[in-house]
């Protein structure tokens, strides 16, 4: 039997990456993008001699992507570093940041005069953590679900002392095992790769201390972030598989159980034997297949990932006192936490991120310059509509970072561009702008999370951070092979 022909709404990763799993399989694919270039979050941006990576800076399990091209019958191409330190983290109360290494001996080393017995607590907490990691890999993350049911009853298979964790929040478990502050603030950071604050953030998934402290840590990859997307197109070129760029889907033609075709906005009806989409998987179903259950006021009431706002500096001269990863900070952690993100106002003292990735890759950045990537999680489009203050806060930004590392950016400064949530949600269809999808508390993941098959047309599904196993560049390349798991179960049906 010919293979079926396979269409992919969306160039992110997951769309990338599901192409290639099926173009490796004999199907014949076709794509389709609303933006220009392929990448989804996964992009770059080049301005004025500099390169930069538009949204993500690093990733871990890097095994996932080996993983991936052994699948996909082609040697990973991508050079990638470890980071070593892993991130500087720097609180406005210390004359000197925090760096945070994987090597236990000298992050003991770190925290030597702020928290006594550092090295003992962490093991413990470690320990933990390492057991929730492996428990539930295989068990609830690297597997499909057909229902709620067969959701709940793969989770009786977690081992009950796991339980807890889903009640108790990640602030919570690491107040019981430590004592400092910065320990538990450093400790904690890892839930905004959630997309979520610490405190909304269930204790299990301290499973992500144990992945950045002793799994396998982060990577990031040589040449920029964007060589991912580079290496994926190429590889995408060499089996044929089409891309149409500046193609939006606004509707869906159905008969029977199915999909028939469907319609970009300027009227072009697109066939093929089986859709995957990988646009937010619950907006899809709400914006685009009408569905009452993800309505504009029921998606509006799950529960989002926090907004970026962003900006992409290139700047004459080295700010040496920066690493490569850094997270700038306040000493108002929790206030801050649990008041900035659901409000209309611009937060006066902004918790930040600053990346350096011409650091590792000069070839991002003109001679003698760098290329400046600041991150600031804010509140999405539901509670902050008007962003006419972003100069302002970029400003206030750029004024701290300046004092805080003593360096000009202002002054330094060659090229300057800012996005806010607004331009997030138009490039790449974030819902109100949220950065990293739908967010992964206990009610929104696994089985409850919006399927990667869909409830009506069979032959229908989804890839991507709103869906199955959950956002990050791994979790969703996992996604891909999930979805194509799906795909290939259908197809033996037809
Ligand atoms: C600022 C920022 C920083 C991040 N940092 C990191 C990091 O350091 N490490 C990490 O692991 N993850 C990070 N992430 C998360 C990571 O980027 C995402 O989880 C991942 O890239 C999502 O991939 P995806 O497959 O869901 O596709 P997306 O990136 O969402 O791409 C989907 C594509 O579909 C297109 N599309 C949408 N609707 C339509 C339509 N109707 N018709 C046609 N095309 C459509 C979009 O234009 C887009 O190109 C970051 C995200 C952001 C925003």
């Amino acid at each position: 039997m010919q293979k079926p022909k396979a269409l992919i709404v969306g160039t992110g990763l997951g769309g990338m990456a599901t192409a290639l799993r099926l173009a490796t399989r004999g199907y014949e694919v076709e794509m389709v993008e609303r933006y220009h270039q392929p990448g989804g979050r996964l992009n770059r941006m080049v301005k004025d001699g500099f390169e930069f990576d538009l949204g993500p800076s690093f990733f871990s399990m890097s095994y996932e992507f080996t993983e991936f091209f052994d699948d996909c019958g082609v040697t990973n191409p991508l050079k990638i570093r470890p980071l070593d330190p892993l991130y500087a983290v720097y609180f406005r109360h210390l004359k000197q940041p925090l760096l945070i290494y994987k090597d236990k001996e000298k992050l003991s080393e770190t925290f030597r005069n702020i928290e006594p017995g550092f090295k003992a607590k962490l093991a413990k907490y470690l320990a933990a953590a390492k057991a929730v990691f492996h428990d539930t890999e295989y068990r609830v993350v690297k597997k499909n679900f057909d229902s709620h049911t067969s959701y709940l009853l793969g989770l009786t298979k977690v081992p009950l002392k796991h339980a807890p964790g889903m009640f108790t929040s990640m602030w919570d478990r690491l107040s019981s095992q430590f004592d400092a502050e910065e320990v538990k603030v450093v400790m904690s950071l890892v839930s905004f790769f959630l997309g979520a604050t610490p405190f909304d953030t269930p204790a299990v998934y301290s499973l992500l201390n144990y992945m950045e402290l002793e799994h396998d840590g982060y990577w990031n990859v040589e040449g920029g972030m964007y060589m991912i997307t580079t290496e994926l197109i190429k590889l995408l070129e060499d089996r044929q598989v089409k891309i149409h760029y500046n193609t939006e889907i606004v509707r869906a033609e159905e008969s029977d159980g199915k999909v028939n075709a469907l319609f970009d906005k300027e009227g072009k009806r697109w066939t093929a034997d089986l859709f995957i989409i990988n646009a937010d998987a619950a907006a899809f179903r709400g914006k685009i297949l009408n569905r009452k259950k993800y309505s504009e006021t029921k998606l509006d009431n799950l529960k989002w990932t926090l907004a970026p706002f962003t900006i992409y500096l290139g700047v004459k001269g080295k700010a040496e006192q920066l690493s490569h990863h850094n997270y700038f900070l306040g000493d108002n952690f929790k206030e801050y936490s649990n008041s900035i993100f659901k409000t209309s106002v611009a937060p006066a003292k902004p918790y930040y991120y600053v990346n350096v990735s011409s650091r590792s890759n000069p070839n991002c950045a003109p001679e003698g310059c760098e290329n400046i990537f600041i991150l600031c999680p804010v509140p999405d489009l539901r509670h902050k509509t008007d962003w006419n203050d972003a100069t302002a806060l970029a400003d206030n930004i750029i004024n701290d970072l300046s004092e805080r590392v003593n360096f000009d950016f202002h002054k330094q400064t060659v090229t300057k561009t800012v996005l806010t949530p607004l331009d997030w949600e138009k490039s790449f269809n974030l819902y109100r702008g949220s950065g990293l999808g739908l967010a992964h508390g206990m009610g929104q993941v696994g089985g409850f999370r919006p399927s990667n098959k869909d409830e009506e047309f069979r032959n229908l599904f989804y890839v991507g951070a709103s869906t199955i196993p959950g956002t990050g560049l791994p979790m969703v390349i996992i996604g891909s092979k999930l979805v194509t798991e799906r795909i290939l179960n259908y197809v033996r049906t037809i």
